[in-house]
């Protein structure tokens, strides 16, 4: 029976409402509290096996939703399965900055959204589940830089670092920084970063690839070592998205199933992309870039190849589709997850140093091969790299390329290509990586050799 509703449906026969659910009378009630008590127990019963179900220490969270093609600004509450300290803080993450928040008596940290322990707690929520997402791909901890057989520091990560329009990972100061900054309209308004999920995603893959990769992220590298590190940086945020179920349904209903109809892309974060110093948004992968457009501004050669990786995502998935036998989403779902290992797979095991796009773009293709999947998989690389002037292809490309095939670039850096990092966010624009130290350091030794001259010659009388 519905409350509220003006005319309740009734069973004629029985002269009752519909849905009417009769109550034991007193009677009855004290005949089965007597006979419970009184009558013997049957025959006992083998007891079920049953396993023992571990404790669960994990904390529920609230926190921001993810983006826009889920009601952008809506709260989502979700599962942190590992314990989750006063800070909030765990053995690899630490809040900073912040007044501290407590998990409340069930270990839950549920905060009102607006206050800073909100923005701690949400903060904290998204750099453990990018961290996890990278973990459990790898079966193992993912060290940060610093981390060694004696060193387990974590990672510090302030969610109101100050006022700027910047967010960074710094090595040095082993932090993440997410600043916060007045947008001037009508009506000024403080936007900060940290409440973006894209940002604090992007921002902690930095921090994951510095600490496998720690010699990619100097600014003397190749423009398209640098590339692969934004990049990284924008994938990672794009697959962490998509890791939850309600996101795909989202999108897939969006695109209606076509990837390739990239609306939902388009409209992703342009405050974001401001926050991060880029024009058009965070995520870029909606874009037809081509190295020969892009040169060595290492922001386009970035989204170039994260186009590519996107519209491979989109031929799996129209390849895997089956709408007959299998949810639309449930496809998705995998095919996610697979391209998604298949890509860290591919950039973990590029060379250490010198690393190029035509590296990872041959691991991925010597990936899908190892992993038994579909020669369509090699040839989706092969294709999409090809179009992005990545790489050349030996055989036409209606000819599969099969197993063991190595592609040769088509547009490699020059070897003394200076590389452009102006469009970048502030991690490959921070002092740590830039050479700024080192410019700092030799104006302080010129400034001592220089005193000390003055001083033999006595120019200092
Ligand atoms: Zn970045």
């Amino acid at each position: 029976m519905k409350k509220g509703s003006d005319v309740d449906v009734v069973d004629i026969a029985r002269n009752i409402p519909i849905g009417f659910v009769p109550t034991p009378t007193k009677g009855y009630r004290t005949h089965n509290i007597i006979s419970k008590a009184t009558l013997e127990p049957g025959t006992p019963q083998a007891p079920a096996t049953r396993l023992p179900l571990q404790y669960s220490l994990g904390a529920r969270v609230l926190m921001w939703n993810f983006n826009s093609t889920v009601d952008r600004m809506k709260l989502r509450k979700t599962y942190l399965p590992s314990y989750v300290f006063a800070g909030p803080k765990d053995a690899r993450i630490a809040i900073k900055g912040m007044p501290i928040v407590c998990p409340n008596v069930m270990g839950d940290l549920i905060e009102t959204p607006g206050t800073d322990a909100f923005d701690s707690v949400h903060t904290f929520a998204v750099v453990r589940q990018t961290l996890t997402m990278y973990q459990r791909l790898l079966s193992n901890a993912v060290p940060w830089q610093w981390n060694s057989g004696v060193n387990s520091e974590p990672l510090e990560v302030y969610p109101h670092a100050g006022l700027a329009m910047n967010a960074c990972y710094s090595r040095s100061e082993r932090a993440l920084k997410f600043f916060y900054y007045e947008k001037f309209g009508e009506v000024s308004e403080r936007i900060y970063t940290c409440r973006s999920t894209d940002i604090i995603a992007h921002e902690t893959a930095h921090a994951i690839l510095d600490g496998i990769k720690p010699m990619w992220l100097a600014a003397n590298t190749l423009p398209q070592t640098s590339a692969l590190h934004e990049c990284f940086a924008d994938l990672t945020a794009i697959f962490v998205s998509l890791l939850q179920m309600d996101q795909i349904d989202a999108i897939i209903t969006q695109t209606k199933a076509n990837l390739h109809d990239k609306t939902y892309l388009s409209d992703l974060a342009e405050e974001s992309g401001l926050a991060l110093g880029r024009s058009n948004g965070l995520r870029n992968a909606d874009n037809d870039l081509t190295l020969s457009q892009a040169g060595t501004d290492v922001l386009a050669l970035s989204q170039a190849f994260t186009g590519a990786v996107y519209d491979i995502l989109a031929d799996m998935f129209d390849f895997e589709r089956k709408p007959a036998e299998k949810d639309d989403a449930a496809v998705l779902f995998d095919v996610c997850r697979y391209l998604q290992s298949v890509v860290a797979r591919a950039f973990f095991h590029a060379p250490n140093e010198g690393a190029t796009f035509v590296h990872v773009v041959n691991n991925m293709l010597r990936i899908v091969n190892d992993d038994e999947m579909p020669a369509q998989y090699r040839n989706f690389i092969r294709h999409r790299f090809v179009v992005r002037e990545v790489v050349n292809s030996p055989l036409p490309m209606n000819v599969d390329a099969g197993p063991g095939i190595e592609l040769r670039p088509h547009i490699e850096d020059e070897r003394d290509a200076v590389q452009d990092r102006s469009g970048c966010c502030g991690t490959m624009q921070h002092i740590d990586y830039n050479g700024g130290y080192d410019a700092m350091e030799k104006e302080i030794h010129e400034l001592k050799q220089s005193a000390g001259d003055m001083k033999r010659n006595g120019h200092d009388r």
